[in-house]
């Protein structure tokens, strides 16, 4: 399997289903408010803070298996957070 840009594994359908529409749309608030800062940025892996109550860190990165993720704010995350979704929509 080709491996994908991770612009291309974060477009609205992948996002669709990758989280519950909830989280899409405060992801999508979070986005437009500014509260996304990129720390580090190359084709395949983002990493970048999400401002809030608490700050969350989250890296995005784009492997042989497709969008892999992560976010301080849960150990493990089957479906992406709101702050994984407003670290997309800032990447694309
Ligand atoms: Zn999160």
């Amino acid at each position: 399997m080709e491996k994908k840009a991770l612009a291309e594994l974060l477009s609205d359908e992948s996002i669709k289903h990758l989280a519950i529409p909830s989280n899409i749309r405060l992801g999508t608030q979070l986005f437009s408010s500014g509260a996304v800062e990129v720390i580090e940025r190359g084709p395949v892996r983002v990493a970048a803070t999400v401002e809030g109550p608490v700050r969350r860190k989250v890296m995005l990165e784009a492997t042989d298996f497709g969008l892999q993720w992560s976010c301080t704010c849960r150990k493990e995350l089957a479906r992406l957070c709101k702050h994984c979704i407003a670290v997309g929509l800032a990447v694309r």
